[in-house]
């Protein structure tokens, strides 16, 4: 699973030279996961991550290369949530090293509902005091975060091992790269035009497996397949695998 790859290597030249804190992954240390979604009332939340109209952006890349994600880890560009004292821009980006999801047979539904199954972890992780909310619409993520929370030393090290559990429960996931920012300088409008873009692949490889026509001068995704390297060899691929089966 190679679509992602470029989209992966923007991301990380966006946030290169930019100072930065790394965590490797320790499980017995994730913040407290309260296994069903609750409720931060607005009198009871110290502030928003995403709030008073500022960026909040979430996308997710899926990759097999070890290169590109090597291992689980946590990383954060700019203040931590106990540094924090008002809303402030935000962006949560999940990086996952996957295994061969293409089936043997070249059936790749089963890679594509393995990504969807990836994507769905974000709504499945419920950090205590850190309560998302999403949009479909936007692709907004924002947190209201507690004020318990805060007195409680939550922290982004935290609230970060809490996802890679919920990710590595899949069997499929290898490793994961998860990044937060916060720094007041972004680069969150690049980020959201990266995120973006990652919905465009998803949704293209998905319009893929319903079985669109092979006509690319007519074709409304040609711009995603003109960019991303491997979409259009998968599309051509896949109907001349559908071709030896029905042989
Ligand atoms: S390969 Fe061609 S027909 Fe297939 S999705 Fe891309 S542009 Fe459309």
């Amino acid at each position: 699973m190679e679509l992602y790859n470029e989209l992966i290597r923007e991301t990380e030249g966006l946030l290169a030279g930019r100072p930065f804190r790394r965590w490797d992954y320790e499980p017995q240390q994730a913040w407290e996961d309260t296994g069903e979604s609750e409720l931060v009332l607005l009198r009871d939340a110290a502030y928003e991550l995403g709030g008073s109209g500022k960026p909040a952006v979430h996308f997710t890349c899926v990759t097999t290369s070890p290169a590109l994600v090597e291992k689980d880890e946590v990383l954060l560009w700019g203040p931590d949530l106990r540094e924090l004292k008002r809303d402030s821009p935000y962006a949560r980006i999940a990086l996952l090293r996957v295994g061969d999801i293409e089936s043997d047979d070249g059936d790749d539904t089963v890679a594509y509902n393995a990504i969807k199954d990836m994507e769905f972890v974000r709504y499945h992780v419920f950090p205590k005091g850190y309560m998302l909310r999403f949009s479909a619409e936007s692709g907004r993520e924002q947190v209201r975060l507690s004020k318990r929370a805060l007195r409680d030393g939550i922290s982004f090290r935290q609230v970060g091992y809490d996802f890679i559990c919920r990710y590595r429960e899949n069997s499929n996931v290898l490793a994961v790269k998860l990044i937060f920012i916060t720094a007041p300088e972004g680069p969150y409008e690049a980020l959201a035009a990266c995120g973006r873009r990652s919905t465009e692949i998803t949704r293209t490889l998905c319009t893929i497996l319903d079985g669109l026509p092979m006509d690319c001068s007519a074709c409304h995704l040609k711009p995603v397949c003109d960019e991303v390297e491997g979409m259009r060899e998968l599309h051509f691929g896949r109907s001349a695998g559908e071709g030896s089966r029905r042989r």
